[in-house]
């Protein structure tokens, strides 16, 4: 019988988002004192769900502290960080004698001062507990994979999949393997290889399928590899560290680790050209929905996506939308609580002008007034996660603005499903064009209802695919910014 605890701290900071994330962002999002398991799991609850079941069935002790999660925003403050880490810290300590720690983190938290902030923990737990003690994490593959992280834990394994719909998979992965590890039949040795790419690699289409499925047989072909892991980096984070890196785990064959990430990181790299991400602005894409011979097509407002920090408030879609008087358009969601309390205040039916977005600063774009009538409000509005939670959405509002509808929430949440517009009663059978706010995440929900999808990168995104750096503290040296960059290891 094993004494295991488990915790964590999430949240994926974009160093270009005027939003701060302080202590009530984690308050509202989903910060647990070590009774995450007693409610029902959401998006990063699930793995210590998962952890508690396996842990128990195996007679093994949990001790469960905290769990803090934020939605992606700017740089957490010192105070959440300072206060976070050490409630974390303080509850290791507290559980006493443990033989492994499991935690839920996203690997790409940034805080005042601290660029590293999961290294910086892992760092502080390995310091207390020592070597003898398991320390096994679960991360976002848009984590920035740095060397503090991966000197002081013994397993650190990504989900594979973006949109993130192996979650649970991952960590019962992560379960089985630290279970190893405890019964001494497997020693974790770490191989990383810098891939020196930035981009957006989803995995719902070729060549990463096939690419995801290859990691995944390589896991299961009975060979010294127990873990490949691809960390994508998250490239609106401006750190020194970013960048995608692979890393594999080996059972002893510190060689085989390092050979392993460098052939799949050569995979990445000779498949650059198909998986280069080419995206419209908001005219061309536009344009190329209006030439579909049918709708729904759903336009993903990649630059705005809240679920990677962005404000979730710009109108530049909605603004061309208007210009061209698209009718049969619906745009959404749309973080306004000050316009959503003025559609409350009006009522269903309500006629007003209405003053939409663009409240957040300069990359929000100017605020939008339109003439809207009111056609629904909730009080507590929601939509389906990815992973089939539920995702809170405050109070809501749907209003058209002549033909065009567009949903309003208090919550700043990325667009994930299609319910976040029907169950107020807006069908999207009928529409044209529907456009969301996010990078990928939506498409799991709402590519069975659209008749294409179209990426569109608006005009105040932060470009990292272009041809100047938007970075000052991370080096130039990456593809897509320069052919070959010089760190190859080919
Ligand atoms: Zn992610």
């Amino acid at each position: 019988m094993a004494r295991i605890f488990i915790g964590g701290i999430a949240t994926e900071t974009n160093t270009f988002s005027p939003v701060p994330t302080g202590l009530s962002d984690f308050k509202a999002c989903g910060l647990h004192h070590g009774d995450a398991t007693a409610r029902e799991p959401s998006h990063f609850t699930a793995p210590l769900h998962v952890w508690r079941q396996r842990a128990e069935a195996d007679g093994h002790v949990i001790v469960e502290g905290l769990m803090a999660f934020a939605e992606p925003g700017g740089t957490t403050t010192r105070a959440a960080w300072d206060t976070l880490r050490q409630r974390l810290l303080s509850d290791v300590v507290a559980a006493g004698r443990c033989d492994l720690i499991l935690l839920n983190l996203h690997g790409a938290m940034i805080a005042d001062g601290q660029d590293d902030c999961e290294g910086e923990l892992l760092a502080a737990l390995r310091q207390h507990v020592g070597p003898a003690v398991v320390i096994a994490a679960e991360l976002d593959p848009h984590c920035h994979l740095t060397p503090a992280m991966v000197a002081s834990a013994d397993l650190l394994v990504a989900y594979k999949e973006y949109p993130h719909t192996d979650i649970v998979e991952t960590a019962g992965r992560l379960y089985d393997l630290a279970s190893l590890v405890l019964g001494g039949s497997l020693r974790p040795v770490a191989g990383v290889c810098d891939c020196h790419m930035l981009n957006v690699w989803p995995t719902v289409n070729q060549p990463m399928a096939d690419f995801v499925g290859r990691m995944r047989a390589r896991e299961a072909d009975g060979s010294a590899v127990a873990s490949v892991s691809f960390c994508h980096g998250f490239a609106l984070a401006d750190i020194p560290d970013l960048g995608s890196r692979m890393l594999v785990y080996s059972d002893g064959d510190a060689d085989l680790a390092r050979s392993e990430a460098r052939a799949f990181a050569r995979q990445l790299w000779d498949m650059r050209d198909e998986t280069r991400r080419i995206t419209l602005d908001e005219v061309e894409g536009i344009d190329k929905a209006l030439r579909a011979e049918r709708g729904p097509v759903v336009v993903a407002d990649t630059a705005d996506n809240p679920g990677a920090g962005a404000g979730g408030d710009s109108t530049h879609l909605l603004r061309e939308l208007v210009r061209r008087r698209v009718s049969g358009a619906v745009s959404g969601l749309h973080y306004d609580p000050m316009a959503v309390a003025v559609c409350r205040a009006s009522g269903v039916g309500g006629r007003l002008q209405l003053r939409i977005g663009g409240k957040l600063g300069p990359h929000s774009g100017p605020p939008l007034d339109l003439d809207v009538v009111v056609r629904a409000l909730a009080e507590t509005h929601s939509q389906a996660s990815v992973g089939g939670q539920r995702t809170p959405l405050g109070a809501a509002a749907w209003v058209e603005a002549d033909g065009i509808d567009i949903v309003l929430c208090e919550r700043r949440t990325q667009t994930l499903h299609p319910d976040a517009f029907t169950s107020l009663g807006l069908s999207l059978d009928d529409k044209s064009i529907v456009c969301v706010k996010s990078i990928q995440h939506f498409h799991t929900g709402f590519a069975p209802v659209a008749a294409e999808i179209i990426y569109v990168r608006t005009s105040a995104a932060v470009r990292f695919e272009g041809p100047v750096s938007p970075y000052r503290r991370r080096n130039p040296d990456y593809w897509p910014l320069v052919e070959r960059p010089s760190g190859l290891a080919w």
